[in-house]
């Protein structure tokens, strides 16, 4: 037997910079794994001295790396689950390699369609994993080989929830084969802007028609609109090149990049949907709906849509009952309120930002952390307390069950640094009648207990909450405190 069936060797140089590393895989017959071997020193070995340690790096801190210790490194492209990465990149290789004669790995692999199940399986849960951007971008990238585009994230299938309800949408395209889609004006200025008609108005509450040119192919159209709202296409190779035309035409970047299969750029982080761009003046004027925080003593207020100078939120519909399903049955309920372009939410100007930023990102925004929230004055921090509290308690009423998990978890993390907090924030989520939450800060007192007593700070609770923390002391001791 040739030596070569039983041992084949591809050598990989980095993408990104040939000095870089080389990879050498070796794939023998028989053996379930490739071997890989390491032949350069990887990036980050290289480049340590310039991005700094990840937490959990096992090298002593320098004291350049401990003057910058309240710098988020937001973007963990190699340092987090490198092997991974080495072995993904080996995998894209191999993927390259093995199919170059093939034109498209996904004929290749229907034949073998149990490897392919499996193997997309697992890269899909590598991409949409809480693994370092680099893993994630490759697995990505090998997936785009076998018909699969994109990224799915939570906020992505939230967004293809509302899209499948016509009755949320402001704008019809109607397709040459009598078919159309209903779509909304936000998500095209933001995803796919040259699909919008030239001169967009204000809103003006009807829905608007557009017939679509006989020269646009539907079902690539299809396809576009789904990556537009979900951030996630698959695409059989017959749509192929017409998606790439339509995509490059209608300046959709990212799923052009997918769709022509270019290697992830080193370090690029992982993209998008970009929904707070529709917050930005440019395409602000979208916004069908107004959300006015709780009254405030805010001095001064400008807002760049309106001439109001009370604080206030320009937001779309669209988005809010995409992420809130009481808000979604409210704008359609007909009632009164569901008219309003003004919708009034119990929460301080601070809890608002923070509200906005989570229907727009799915992402709650954090407290200061490190030394600029230790060296924050207690009435500051009492303030970014107050506006999760205040969240918390909405999500009560607005139904939102992962939102207000996020909050629970970033106040018992406040508490958990600022034990001092623990009093006012029993008080504030008594005053709401929130009585897990009070609980749950009655528990982070309890180790404090005697000494909360002793300066007297227990003097001004209420003698209902004084006992529930003293409760929570004596579990607290008993349990060998
Ligand atoms: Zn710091
Ligand atoms: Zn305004």
């Amino acid at each position: 037997m040739c030596m070569l069936d039983l041992f084949k060797v591809v050598s990989i140089k980095s993408c990104a910079n040939d000095d870089i590393f080389t990879l050498q895989i070796h794939i023998i017959k028989g053996q379930r794994y490739p071997l890989v071997y390491h032949r350069r020193r990887c990036w980050y070995q290289r480049n340590r001295e310039n991005v700094g340690a990840s937490s959990f790096a096992p090298y002593p801190q320098s004291s350049a790396e401990k003057r910058i210790c309240c710098w988020e490194c937001t973007e963990d492209w190699d340092n987090k689950d490198a092997i991974l990465l080495y072995a993904l990149l080996a995998l894209a290789e191999l993927v390259n390699h093995s199919f170059s004669e093939q034109n498209h790995a996904e004929e290749f692999l229907n034949k073998r369609e149990s490897v392919k199940d499996r193997l997309c399986t697992t890269l899909q849960e590598i991409r949409d994993g809480t693994y370092g951007s680099g893993p994630r971008r490759y697995a990505a990238y090998i997936l785009s080989n076998l018909g699969y585009y994109g990224f799915q994230d939570k906020l992505g299938k939230r967004l293809m929830g509302a899209y499948e309800d016509e009755e949320c949408s402001d704008m019809r395209l109607l397709f040459a084969n009598g078919n159309g889609a209903s779509v909304n004006k936000v998500i095209l200025a933001v995803r796919c802007p040259t699909l919008l008609p030239p001169k967009e108005g204000a809103h003006s509450g009807t829905v608007q028609e557009i017939r679509m040119s006989a020269n646009v192919d539907t079902l690539a159209l299809v396809k576009l609109l789904e990556f537009a709202y979900s951030g996630y296409v698959e695409v059989e190779s017959s749509t192929l090149k017409k998606l790439k035309t339509l995509a490059r035409h209608c300046k959709t970047k990212i799923l052009l990049q997918m769709l022509c299969r270019g290697r992830p750029k080193w370090g690029s982080s992982i993209p998008r949907i970009d929904l707070p761009l529709a917050l930005t003046p440019k395409l602000i004027h979208f916004s069908d709906v107004i959300l006015v925080p709780k009254e405030t003593n805010m001095a001064s207020f400008n807002c760049r849509l309106c001439s109001s100078t009370s604080p206030h939120a320009h937001c779309h519909r669209f988005i809010l009952s995409s992420g809130c399903e009481y808000l979604r049955a409210l704008f359609r309920s007909g009632m009164q309120e569901s008219h309003l372009d003004r919708l009034k939410v119990p929460v301080s100007w601070l809890g608002l930002t923070k509200l906005v930023n989570w229907f727009y990102c799915d992402e709650l925004p954090k407290p200061p952390s490190g030394c600029r929230w230790t060296n924050m004055d207690t009435d500051a921090k009492l303030q970014e307390l107050q506006a999760y509290v205040e969240i918390y308690s909405l999500t009560e009423w607005w139904i939102m069950e992962d939102l207000q998990n996020d909050c629970a978890k970033v106040i018992l993390s406040c508490l958990e640094s600022a034990r001092e907090l623990s009093i006012k924030t029993i008080e504030l989520a008594a005053s709401f009648s929130m009585w897990k939450l009070v609980e749950a800060a009655a528990e982070h007192a309890a180790p404090i207990y005697h000494q909360l007593r002793d300066s007297g700070e227990l003097d001004e609770l209420d003698d209902e909450l004084v006992n529930l923390i003293r409760t929570a002391a004596v579990q607290f001791s008993q349990q060998g405190g």
